[in-house]
């Protein structure tokens, strides 16, 4: 389970941020040099990337550097990396390190953490080790480092098998000081008994003070667990992994509700004692920063001090083969929205091969990418096309997320009477493909497209993720980022034999028994049973409960409450200084033209050897009801082919050539004054700089001579549509319940909600019912005549420098094709609504709140110092009294470009109470000003430049000047002004924006039904 800290990235995260990133491949003048100094005689292609090979490298085999012996060094020719693996002498911990320029640099340290039961061990430890260390005595470390470093990436996840803490961040500084606190929280967390209740789960009264009141069930995992299987999806792929490995994978890692409650502290500590050994950990690095001071203080403070142990309990054995296929049956949450005999999933699962063989675990990947990707694959015919369910399950496909790796397809929102045809097409599907064999077209577009992702995907985390389950299985990682010469294999057996892939498909998919089905039916009782259980659990622990223990349960209370609300002493954590963060990101490479009257940034970073296109068209001139149906046309116009190919010949193509385009609608407002707003339909599209002419070739054929003919391709396309819009609700319940109390306070909010928050779900659904498959046709149709114009049309281009010259004739006849359209609107008018509260019904265990008013936009000299007050109300006051207090999973604080500030909940028990909070801010701000000094105003500084200074891809640089018009120079003020904010400022925005209820506010629950809300 991905811990809170990710879900406050995602939180804070929605902005892009405009950043210069050094690529892995530098600029073009250091490949070339690298390269001749390779004295290669291969000739270079531009798509080609940077080359270390022959570098005279620091590292050599055999060497001992600071305790370790250097193992293995060898470039990765793909990435531009060099990897060096390094063994510890005395433990030996594996270390392992990619070698690059990149200024981003990570660090992660991880566990192989196999689990005994259900009750969440590895996952409760993994919460428990941010309680506070011996040299770190803290608690919620993380989140208390936070706003001590500018780091862009902290987290602690919990896989099936695994435990890892990763980091990244630009400054060495920082870099240095969470190392410091990881290695200490790992290597010796305190694993305090307070920490465990509060963690893990613990009984409590439901009011604290009062001994007599009844008796409920809280934790931070206990609840996690609650809201995170509360999201079918989620539940469906997790009792999957448990019956298709049901001896090696049969225990939820993360933990259950049932069985979390079952788990013991003393459990926790043993285990960490044998599993957190050094001998059991792989520590990684990526980066340009001193591989040797990071090996200096890892064998000087930590690894020294421990012996070598045999860590052979640790591994995980291959699963037993089954002699015949088997099948399950669960159950799952009820959608309201849905008839109930609509709401099943279906899927079958067949095992595949050893994660360590990377070669053939490659291949898998190709061949489960051949059946479902493309419109043209056999499963994607035979399933979807009949459209007669929602679309498949989200991860159908290949997952090598454990020892042994598995294909599964499935699909939701099945009929009940459909539900037993699935095996039959399934096996009908599989046979077909044998005997007729794969389209080498689509063959072909699978290749291509893969090939395009691989080298696109060179961000540094990926590079780590990709590598983890692999690595804990001890796979040879580095072989597996050697992606050419995965293909070139390959190639090399397709050109050997044209039937690879049917006899591939014929071992694992005919001849191959270990196969399950699973079933998945709603229950119409669920949460009335999820209740009922938890109920009786508490009975029964209670009976177990002698009259001291009981008592206990009272002190325990209060004891915990009283820690919490306790100061910590987090002046022994490690902090920036202001000198560390002074630098701004470097000023991006833009050239601005205006060719055949088309305002055209162009961007030339060194790029791998790809080159992104983004379309903005201004549609702020469409009437309300097509503005309301662009999202959908968004989704649908670039699948349905074009008036010279249909969609599965026009699918081929486009995957041969480039990615699949990416629309969206977009709301901006202006950053400078927040009167005035755009509606634009942004396309996004990116391919190999050799295939540069092709992509817009095929831009421009999808524009001008899309067509929406294929009556039954359109309703499978927005069926799915809407399947697709209710899937994430409770997973972003956080960032749907600010949109919603945003739509309260200003008109272009309110377009925002109903273009991609619960009122555009709810009006889709209506919409979609109420209408005729035709009549929705001619509607996005009448939208397609009025959007795609030269005359309301922007352009950004990414590439590398030496290639913007040869592609600029090729973006000219593109412009030339487009027409021109009148009557244009440039921008519409913001005003503010009546204050109001709205609950919104969700089928979920937990709720999620916010309250928002309008402040003042991104370019007002007052929003830097509300975005520190925005992080200093998350740290001081909305996390310990919301999460730590009241058991919500987040909270926090923020203000957008558009000038909202919001206060918010996650995965929230008790709504009612948290909108109280809310309305208490400028009471608690009166109460606590004390706490307002300049360290704290520091601190939320930092956590601000970790926003203003997001790293971002090579694709999306100056971004932001494109979408929000927030150009570089704008960004540097902003950021010298958050630098430049002092306690009085702070002090000053309070007295201004929240001393007296603000006049335009909105208020809004997104959660199940209550008594107790009033509206
Ligand atoms: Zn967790």
């Amino acid at each position: 389970m991905i811990r809170h800290i990710k879900y406050l990235k995602s939180v804070q995260r929605p902005l892009v941020r405009i950043l210069h990133i050094k690529s892995p491949l530098q600029n073009a003048t250091s490949v070339e040099r690298v390269v001749s100094s390779a004295n290669t005689t291969k000739e270079i292609e531009s798509s080609m990337p940077y080359i270390i090979d022959g570098q005279k490298y620091n590292y050599k085999e055999g060497n001992i550097y600071q305790g370790f012996l250097c193992e293995r060094v060898e470039p990765i020719a793909d990435f531009g990396l060099m990897s060096c693996t390094l063994r510890h002498l005395g433990t030996g911990t594996e270390f392992w390190h990619l070698d690059s320029h990149d200024i981003q640099n990570v660090f992660s340290i991880h566990f192989r953490t196999k689990p005994f039961d259900s009750t969440g061990l590895p996952h409760v430890l993994e919460h428990l080790v941010l309680c506070g260390s011996e040299n770190l005595p803290v608690r919620d470390l993380f989140y208390k480092m936070i706003i001590r470093s500018v780091a862009n990436f902290m987290n602690a996840m919990t896989g099936p098998d695994y435990t890892m803490y990763p980091f990244s961040t630009k400054n060495e500084a920082d870099f240095r000081n969470l190392q410091k606190v990881y290695l200490d929280a790992v290597f010796r967390p305190n694993l305090f008994f307070m920490d465990f209740l509060q963690e893990g789960w613990r009984l409590e009264h439901q009011d604290l003070h009062n001994p007599k009141s009844d008796i409920v069930i809280k934790g931070v995992v206990y609840n996690e667990m609650i809201g995170s299987y509360a999201d079918n999806s989620r539940f469906f792929k997790q009792k999957m992994l448990n019956y298709i490995l049901p001896n090696t994978y049969g225990h939820i890692a993360p933990g259950t509700q049932l069985e979390i409650p079952k788990l013991k502290l003393e459990e926790i500590v043993n285990y960490h004692n044998k599993y957190y050994h050094p001998s059991n950990a792989r520590i990684f690095s990526y980066g340009s920063f001193d591989l040797e001071k990071t090996l200096e203080l890892i064998d000087k403070e930590y690894l020294s001090h421990y012996d070598r142990i045999d860590t052979s309990f640790s591994r995980i054995p291959s699963e037993d083969r089954w002699s015949q296929p088997r099948c399950a049956s669960i159950q799952g949450r009820p959608d309201s929205s849905i008839s109930l005999d609509h709401q099943n999933r279906v899927g079958i699962a067949l095992l595949m091969c050893d994660i360590t063989d990377i070669q053939e675990s490659f291949e898998v990947k190709i061949l489960s990418e051949l059946l479902i990707r493309s419109p043209n694959s056999p499963f994607h015919k035979s399933m979807i096309d009949p459209n007669f369910s929602g679309g498949f399950t989200k991860w159908t496909g290949y997952l090598p997320n454990c020892k042994d790796t598995y294909f599964n397809v499935g699909l939701q929102d099945v009929a009940n009477n459909d539900v037993e045809i699935f095996e039959e097409l399934f096996d009908n599907t599989v046979h077909k493909v044998i005997m007729e064999g794969f389209d080498s077209k689509l063959v072909e577009a699978i290749l291509c497209t893969q090939e395009l992702l691989r080298k696109q995907q060179s961000e540094c985390k990926r590079l780590l993720y990709r590598s983890t389950v692999l690595w804990n299985h001890d796979g040879d990682v580095v072989a597996n980022l050697k992606i050419s010469e995965l293909f070139e294999k390959l190639q090399t057996k397709l050109k050997d034999n044209p039937n690879y892939f049917e006899q591939k498909l014929e071992k694992y998919f005919i001849n191959n028994k270990h196969k399950l089905t699973l079933i998945m039916r709603p229950n119409a009782v669920h949460e009335i049973e999820r209740r009922q259980a938890e109920a009786k659990l508490i009975r029964k622990k209670l009976k177990e409960t002698n009259d001291a223990e009981f008592k206990k349960i009272y002190k325990n209370g209060l004891k915990l409450e009283a820690l919490q609300q306790a100061p910590d002493n987090i002046n022994v954590l490690p902090c920036l200084s202001i000198n560390d963060v002074q630098k701004p990101i470097p000023r991006p490479q833009i050239k601005e033209i205006t060719l055949r009257g088309v305002p055209t940034l162009i961007s030339h970073e060194p790029i791998a050897g790809i080159t992104y296109l983004k379309c903005m068209f201004n549609t702020t001139g469409l009437s309300l009801n097509d503005a309301m149906l662009l999202p959908l046309f968004c989704n649908v116009f670039s699948e349905m082919g074009s008036s010279n190919h249909d969609y599965r010949q026009f699918d081929n193509i486009i995957r041969s050539k480039m990615a699949r385009l990416e629309c969206t609608a977009k709301i901006v407002e202006n950053v400078t004054d927040s009167k005035t707003y755009r509606l634009g339909l942004l396309m996004k599209a990116f391919a190999l700089d050799k295939n540069v002419w092709d992509m817009f070739q095929l831009c421009e054929e999808i524009l001008l001579n899309f067509q929406l003919e294929d009556i039954d391709r359109l309703k499978m396309l927005v069926t799915n549509y809407i399947t697709k819009l209710t899937l994430d609700v409770a997973k972003l319940g956080h960032l749907h319940v600010m949109t919603a109390s945003s739509a309260l306070v200003t008109n272009a909010a309110q377009l925002k909600s109903l273009l991609s928050g619960v009122d555009h779900i709810d009006y889709m659904k209506k919409y979609v019912k109420e209408n005729s498959i035709e009549a929705i046709r001619d509607s996005l149709k009448s939208i397609g005549s009025k959007v795609f114009s030269r005359s309301n049309l922007r352009v950004a281009i990414n590439t590398s420098e030496n290639n913007v010259f040869k592609i600029l004739g090729d973006y000219e006849r593109f412009l030339t094709h487009l027409p021109i359209l009148e009557h244009n609107i440039e921008a519409k008018e913001i005003f503010l609504l009546e204050p109001s509260f709205r609950y919104h019904n969700l089928d979920m265990p937990l709720s999620f709140c916010a309250k928002t008013f309008f402040a003042v936009p991104y370019a007002h000299e007052d929003h830097p110092a509300l975005r520190v007050l925005a992080k200093f109300l998350t740290s001081k006051y909305l996390w310990p009294v919301v999460r730590e207090k009241n058991g919500a999973y987040g909270a926090g604080a923020r203000i957008g470009f558009d000038g909202l500030f919001n206060v918010h909940s996650y995965r929230d028990p008790n709504a009612s109470n948290t909108m109280k909070v809310f309305d208490k801010t400028y009471e608690w701000l009166q109460a606590h000003r004390y706490k307002l000094d300049e360290q704290a105003v520091f601190e939320a500084k930092l956590a601000v430049l970790q926003l203003v200074d997001w790293p971002i891809s090579p694709g999306e640089v100056s971004l932001d000047s494109f979408v929000l018009g927030a150009s570089y120079d704008i960004y540097l003020q902003y950021r010298s002004r958050v630098l430049a904010v002092t306690v009085d400022q702070v002090q000053n925005v309070i007295e201004k924006y929240f001393r007296d209820e603000p006049k335009h506010f909105g208020k809004c629950i997104l959660g199940p039904k209550s008594d107790e809300i009033e509206v």
